[in-house]
Parts: structure tokens; C-alpha cells; sequence
């Protein structure tokens, strides 16, 4: 697969570490408040590449952190911790904080079909892993103690800038409001990789630690979580283009000088939703959730569908006019794909396949993927079977319910029957009762009722 990597700046073929499998790791949401629909199509995008890359072939193994504790309000150490700050405004403690907004996350995610990584780790989870790192990096003099406070040296590592590609002075002028009243570091970018009291005394997540009580700063949780759970290499790390400076590349930073070789090989980023202020925020303008939008009558999933009429690289700008038209277009397709019948025979699909990867290689080309499903259902050498297995085979990727039986247009019983039947079948797969597990798909197909097995488990279409 070619994909662009912010490292090179350039489009690059994806060529994993291990044969076959794709280690990923993925920055997750701060849980200070509800996502906005500018964060989720972030995890849109990843949640494509993820299944892009399993539609190719490849095994993702997939990591992502929650930020519960160490994100300040400022990128450059400066400002309360947001956690404290969402637990000051709701009158919680920052755990109750993290738990409401962690699972409104995982909800939003549901909604619009992205889906959970294979591993989640939230950032409390995994103290001893800074520590260790911590503790090494001072050893080694990559970081000091000043104040009270560890921090990271960043004039010890050469390569501080080339994953932003901007010299320090450009940095400077462009982070200038972030990085001003830290007076202990020895630079200006130094980042905290561990805070005492000496910082915030009012901080309520805090840990024993060999340099105090105290917290750790947010770039180290995602180094240390992706090491826990990856390895020492990386093939894939991802995140909105925001994080490039100062997150990722202190991430970088601290890794490299930690493991003394390369980390991670290709650095993929995410263009951002913005509104007509700019780039969408929790603080300016509405704070647009999918909740609202849901409330507003949309589907989530036509939000989906409009952010993969765009290039995940690009910016987009959002407004109700683009939802509204995403929404009609979604809702007529959905109104061919479903009526689809399911007859004649399945022949002269591989070119199709082809292109479909084509686009998938294409760096993620997904607005072409969408154009494939039009392609597929306006083509009149295509039987009707054919059809249907083709879009089944796209929906793998774009994940929007292209034939998925609407739950409520079946009857209550009809569904409480057919899930009886589906567990019946989990249970004689489990026991290794092939035949038994046959027999019950081809009863339920001769009813009309077609089951379909994806990795999240089994669901089923009404057929006839
Ligand atoms: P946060 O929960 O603030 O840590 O953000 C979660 C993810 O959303 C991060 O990868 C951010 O870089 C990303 N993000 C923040 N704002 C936007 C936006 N307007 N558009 C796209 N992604 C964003
Ligand atoms: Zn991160």
C-alpha cells in the first residue's frame, strides 16, 4: 500500500517490519469531554486504514491509549491538566470523568461503525512503563531534573525536527503563546516527562515515583503504551495533523533516545474538520457531537459517509449544507443498495476487486472506493448477486451498513428467532460441530435470511 509519510514527505509503499502483520499505533481521545465530530473523523480515517489494510491482506495489530491523566491545557507544559479541569467544571473526580467520557467515546465510535482497536490502554494503567523509561533517560542524560520536575533534553537528540520539517526558529514564532512560563526548563522545547508537586499541587491523579510524587506528562504515555504492547518498532503510527508538533515528534524524541535506534517507519496524519472559524475545537464555535447530530435527525453514519467523499490528508470544512447534501446522496444510495436482489450468478467481480485495491493502495484513496459502490450498481453486466457480494466486499472498508437489514423494518420475533439461531451456531462452532453449524446457516438461507460472518461476529440479511 502507498501512503504519504510526514517523515519523508513523501508517498511511500508500506513495507512491514514482520511479513504480513502491521503494527499500529494510534493516538486516543483526551477524556475530558465528549468527542467532537472533528476528533472522530480522525478515528474515521484510521478506522479505514486499519480495514484497508486487512481488505490487502495484511494482519493490523492495533493499539490505542486513552488520555485520563497528563494532557495540560497547553501543549508546552503549560496550564492545569485538562482532566482537572472537566473535574473542577462537573464537580467528579477525574477517574468518574475519564469512565463517562471513555464510554460516550466508545458509543460514538459505535455509531458510526469505527471500529475498537485490539488493544486499549488508558494512560493510569501504565505508570511503571514511564517510570522505567523515565529512569533511563536520565541515566543515559536525556533528560534532566529541574524544579522539581523531569524533563527531556531536546537539544541531546539531532533529529528533533525533521518529522515537523521546520527549524527551530519557524517553531518558535509558531508555538510562542504554548511555551512561554515554564521557567525551569534549560529550553525552550523541552517537554515534562514527569511532575511533582512542585508544578500543580492540586493535582488529583498522582503517583509515588523515584523523583516524587507525581504525574506524567502526556507525550511519554503514548510512547510507553506503544512499547508495552508493540514492540520496539513501529510500522504505523497515526494521528490528527495537530499532533505532529510538539506530541508526536517528542514522542519520537524520547523513544529514540530511549531504545537507541528507529522507531517508528511511517508517521501518518490526519487533515482536520473545520468550521468556519477554522479548525474545529471543544471551546469555539458549537460544539458539535455526534449526540447533536443524532438529535438533529442525521444519521451518524452520513456523517461518515461525508468524510469519505474527502481525502483523509486534505482539511475539510464543515457545514450543514455539505452534511445535508452527504445525507440525501447516502440515503439514495442506500435505497438501491438494499433493494438489491440477490439473483443470477456471481461472475466478473475480480476487476472490480482490483479496483478496489487500487484505490485502497492509492493512499487511501476513499472517495474513489465510494465511487466504486456507484460504478458497481449502474453496471448492467453485473447480475444482481454479483452486485450484492461486491458491495458486501467494499462495506468490509467503508463500514456504512450498505445492506445491513434496518432493524426496525423486521419484526420483533422474526430477529429474537433468527439471534437464537445464531447462537446456536456460535455454540455448535465452538464445538467443532461443522455440520451442525452448516445445517442452521442453509435452514435459515432456504427462509430467505442470510448470515454473514465478519470478524465482529455474525450478522444477518433478510434476502427474500
Ligand atoms: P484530543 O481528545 O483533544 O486528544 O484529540 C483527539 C484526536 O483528535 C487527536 O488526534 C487530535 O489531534 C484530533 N483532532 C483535534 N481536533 C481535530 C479537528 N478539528 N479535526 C480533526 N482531528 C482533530
Ligand atoms: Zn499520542
Amino acid at each position: 500500500m502507498i501512503i504519504y509519510n510526514t517523515l519523508t514527505k513523501k508517498q511511500e509503499e508500506i513495507i512491514p517490519i514482520n511479513a504480513g502483520i502491521i503494527n499500529m499505533y494510534t493516538c486516543g481521545p483526551t477524556v475530558y469531554h465528549y468527542a467532537h465530530i472533528g476528533n472522530l473523523r480522525t478515528y474515521i480515517s484510521e478506522d479505514v486504514l486499519e480495514k484497508g489494510l486487512n481488505f490487502l491482506g495484511y494482519k493490523v495489530n492495533r493499539v490505542m491509549n486513552i488520555t485520563d491523566v497528563g494532557h495540560l491545557v497547553g501543549d508546552g507544559d503549560s496550564g492545569e491538566d485538562k482532566m482537572l479541569v472537566a473535574s473542577e467544571r462537573e464537580h467528579k473526580s477525574a477517574y468518574e470523568i475519564a469512565d463517562y467520557y471513555t464510554k460516550a467515546f466508545k458509543d460514538d465510535c459505535q455509531k458510526l461503525n469505527i471500529k475498537w482497536p485490539d488493544t486499549v490502554s488508558k494512560a493510569t494503567d501504565n505508570i511503571e512503563e514511564y517510570i522505567k523509561i523515565i529512569t533511563k533517560l536520565l541515566e543515559t542524560g536525556y533528560a534532566y531534573i529541574s524544579a522539581g520536575n523531569v524533563y527531556f533534553d531536546t537539544t541531546k537528540f539531532p533529529n528533533y525536527y525533521e518529522l515537523s520539517g521546520r527549524n527551530a526558529d519557524d517553531l518558535m514564532v509558531a508555538v510562542r503563546e504554548d511555551i512561554k512560563d515554564d521557567e525551569a526548563k534549560k529550553n525552550p522545547f523541552d517537554f515534562g516527562l514527569w511532575f511533582t508537586n512542585s508544578k500543580f499541587n492540586n493535582q488529583e491523579m498522582q503517583w509515588d515515583s523515584p523523583w516524587g510524587r507525581g504525574y506524567p506528562g502526556w507525550h511519554i504515555e503514548c510512547s510507553g503504551i506503544a512499547m508495552k504492547y508493540l514492540g520496539e518498532r513501529l510500522d504505523i503510527h497515526c494521528g490528527a495533523e495537530d499532533a505532529i508538533f510538539p506530541h508526536h515528534t517528542n514522542e519520537i524524541a524520547q523513544s529514540e533516545s530511549y531504545l537507541g535506534h528507529k522507531w517508528c517507519n511511517y508517521w501518518v496524519h490526519m487533515g482536520f474538520l473545520n468550521d468556519l472559524n477554522g479548525k474545529m475545537s471543544k471551546s469555539s464555535g458549537e460544539f458539535l457531537t455526534v449526540s447533536l447530530l443524532e438529535e438533529k435527525g442525521y444519521d451518524p453514519l452520513a456523517y461518515r459517509y461525508l468524510c469519505l467523499n474527502s481525502y483523509y490528508h486534505n482539511s475539510l470544512t464543515f457545514s450543514y449544507d455539505i452534511l445535508d447534501g452527504a445525507k440525501n446522496a447516502y440515503t439514495k444510495l442506500l435505497n438501491k443498495t438494499k433493494t438489491l436482489k440477490d439473483e443470477g450468478t456471481l461472475e466478473n467481480y475480480e476487476s472490480y476487486i482490483d479496483k478496489f485495491k487500487d484505490a485502497i493502495n492509492n493512499d487511501l484513496n476513499t472517495s474513489m472506493m465510494v465511487t466504486l459502490v456507484y460504478d458497481v450498481l449502474k453496471d448492467d453486466n453485473l447480475s444482481g448477486k454479483t452486485k450484492r457480494y461486491l458491495i458486501n466486499e467494499f462495506d468490509k472498508v467503508l463500514s456504512l451498513d450498505l445492506l445491513k437489514a434496518q432493524d426496525n423494518t423486521i419484526d420483533l420475533e422474526l430477529k429474537a428467532y433468527i439471534e437464537e439461531k445464531i447462537a446456536l451456531r456460535n455454540e455448535a462452532k465452538q464445538n467443532k460441530d461443522y455440520q451442525l453449524s452448516d445445517q442452521i446457516r442453509d435452514e435459515l438461507l432456504a427462509k430467505g435470511i442470510k448470515l454473514v460472518d465478519t470478524r465482529e461476529g455474525t450478522s444477518f440479511e433478510i434476502i427474500k
